[in-house]
């Protein structure tokens, strides 16, 4: 496999009206889904991404209403960051000032800066500023969100995913696994921080794997629940799983996410790692203008729609995209 790189990540939220607009107002990203964990019904699921959610640009939670807290630990996905648009800093700084969001300056990563933040359930953020070469190849790949309330210029906005960083005890584990399995190639090493590229050439195809002595995160809200990677279709995806059993991981079958099928397991340091393809997406059951608006089921709870939506807490998209 040469996995293109990540698909998407999921993260646990508190309360979901509070999540919907920190991520589609003050970030600017489109509710592309608005739908229910298929694992447990009565809690939603809600995808954010670029204007179609396409793959590479995809965040999601479960707003889990007055669940506890987790901590940020090894085992984890401990930053999701984004990329923005290199002339872009002082857009953010702004608009993360006139929302309430303490944002800290990071120079020089890889040769990039970037702010880090973090979400309303305390899930650490950056926005990474990235070279202006690696901008325009990405922005034939990724729209950007061209529609929503975000009060910007189009060239302002967020692209996808730019090398979140995974936190691991053992870096060599996850490593041989992302290399000799999925696809990924080391890239760069900086401090404890070791970057790994798949195929995509954009920088939503990069992860940063940090070697680390903390004690391991508990994921509740306000952490990643688990990173996705790219599949191109159910074959790719069936030969990896193949694989993956082959080296002994406990790998569940394919299961259909209606967006696209999954499979999920733990690497050897913890973290669940999914592989999900890249189709059919998000435009298989509603209209691109109208993505978001409305509560879609997969057709096996379609019969429970009424039950359902009595008991999801109402919330409401301050714009609609229309
Ligand atoms: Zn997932």
């Amino acid at each position: 496999m040469r996995s293109a790189g990540i698909h998407h990540i999921t993260a646990i939220a508190g309360d979901p009206q509070r999540n919907l607009d920190f991520y589609s107002e003050t970030l600017g990203l489109r509710l592309v889904k608005r739908t229910v964990n298929f694992d447990d019904p009565g809690s939603y699921h809600f995808y954010f991404g670029d204007n179609i959610g396409r793959p590479g640009t995809i965040i999601t939670f479960f707003p889990w209403p007055g669940a506890r807290r987790g901590t940020r630990g090894s085992g984890q996905v401990t930053t999701v960051s984004f990329a923005v648009p290199h002339n872009s800093m002082a857009f953010w700084k702004e608009q993360l000032r006139a929302n309430h969001v303490i944002a800290e300056e990071i120079a020089g990563r890889f040769g990039s800066n970037a702010l880090r933040f973090l979400d309303p359930d305390g899930l650490q953020l950056e926005l990474v500023v990235i070279p202006s070469e690696v901008e325009r190849s990405r922005r034939g790949i990724f729209k950007a969100p061209s529609t929503g309330s975000f009060d910007s210029a189009q060239d302002d906005k967020i692209f996808g995913f730019a090398a979140p960083t995974l936190e691991v005890r053992k870096p060599e584990k996850t490593e041989n696994l992302l290399t000799e399995i999925l696809g990924f190639e080391f890239v760069a090493e900086e401090n404890n921080r070791r970057r790994f590229r798949g195929s995509g050439s954009n920088p939503s195809s990069e992860i940063d794997l940090v070697s680390s002595e903390a004690g391991f995160g508990q994921i509740a809200v306000g952490t990643v629940h688990h990173i996705a990677f790219r599949a191109a279709d159910d074959d790719e995806q069936l030969r990896v799983r193949e694989q993956l059993v082959a080296r002994g991981l406990n790998v569940t079958p394919v299961i259909d996410r209606q967006y696209f099928h999954s499979i999920y397991f733990r690497e050897p340091n913890g973290i669940l790692f999914e592989i999900a393809t890249d189709g059919p997406g998000f435009l298989i059951d509603e209209p691109a203008d109208a993505l978001g608006e409305t509560l879609k089921l997969p057709s096996v709870y379609e019969p429970k729609r009424d039950e359902i939506e009595r008991v999801l807490p109402t919330i409401h998209l301050r714009h609609s995209a229309a």
